[in-house]
């Protein structure tokens, strides 16, 4: 327990259980003396986050494909809890026939999609935070990333071209937020075993050799990625603007 985040009050929306890498900055978040707001995507997602929190005050809805819902989501968490100083994005989807074979079965409406929810959203987060007035100034935001927007890694395929778009909107974003106090970042976590990598073709294939990559053997773990994001919520980290920070034990550099 420290109190790096003591008086904060943070959004954190992509827990969809405990596997969840957003609930592991949650859960290392509260352990810094945060206050947390979630969102969840739907009503069988709001059943599954409510067996992590009890407080049902502090669950909205907020499905991040549509702009009406991301704004009401936004004044509704304003209206009950005030501004926030920060809010993580831990969302990504692509339709399992984007992540499999070869880049070139992946169609139009595939294409579009996985870029709506897994990069766009990023941006269409940043835009209502900032109309609405939702952050304070200064306030950090923080989304999750994977190497594989820069490496072609097997079956990935569409989320690697999709996360490529999200780190480069992390960049454009950190320059246009910084005019609201608001810095943005990236943690590129390693691979885990979450829901959201079930949908990857072989993704048992793809955790083993992550695994195999690392310096000491270990997955990194979703406390460690949990870690990073709480460090660039605090104030240790007022210089880290637009940065994509590796958590991967050592994944990237072999
Ligand atoms: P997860 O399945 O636990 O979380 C994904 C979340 O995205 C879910 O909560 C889901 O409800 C949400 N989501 C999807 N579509 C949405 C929509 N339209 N509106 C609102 N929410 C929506 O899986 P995770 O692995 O914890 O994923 C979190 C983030 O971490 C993703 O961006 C993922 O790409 C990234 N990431 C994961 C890994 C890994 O190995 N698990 C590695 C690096 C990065």
């Amino acid at each position: 327990m420290g109190n790096l985040l003591e008086g904060k009050t943070i959004l954190v929306m992509g827990v969809a259980n405990k596997r969840s890498i957003a609930w592991g900055c949650a859960q290392q978040m509260l352990d810094q003396g945060a206050n947390l707001v979630f969102t969840y995507q739907n009503e069988r997602l709001k059943k599954s986050l409510g067996k992590l929190i009890d407080d049902e005050n502090s669950l909205v809805e907020c499905d991040v494909a549509s702009d009406a819902s991301i704004e009401a989501a936004f004044t509704t968490v304003k209206e009950r809890f005030g501004q926030v100083d920060g809010l993580v994005h831990a969302i990504a989807f692509a339709p399992k026939e984007a992540l499999e074979g070869d880049i070139m079965d992946v169609n139009r409406d595939a294409y579009a999609m996985a870029q709506d929810i897994s990069a766009y959203s990023l941006i269409a987060v940043s835009k209502y935070a900032a109309e609405l007035e939702l952050l304070k100034n200064p306030a950090s935001i923080v989304t999750l990333s994977y190497f594989g927007s820069e490496r072609a890694i097997p079956n990935y395929n569409m989320m690697g071209v999709a996360k490529a778009s999200l780190e480069a909107s992390v960049r454009y974003l950190a320059r246009d937020m910084a005019k609201f106090g608001v810095r943005v970042n990236a943690v590129s976590a390693g691979a885990i075993k979450t829901l959201a990598v079930t949908g990857i073709k072989g993704h048992s294939d793809l955790l083993n050799m992550s695994e195999e990559r690392t310096v000491d053997g270990h997955s990194v773990t979703q406390l460690e990625v949990g870690g990073a994001c709480a460090f660039l919520m605090s104030d240790l980290a007022t210089g880290v603007v637009g940065d994509t920070i590796y958590v991967d034990k050592g994944v990237h550099l072999i």
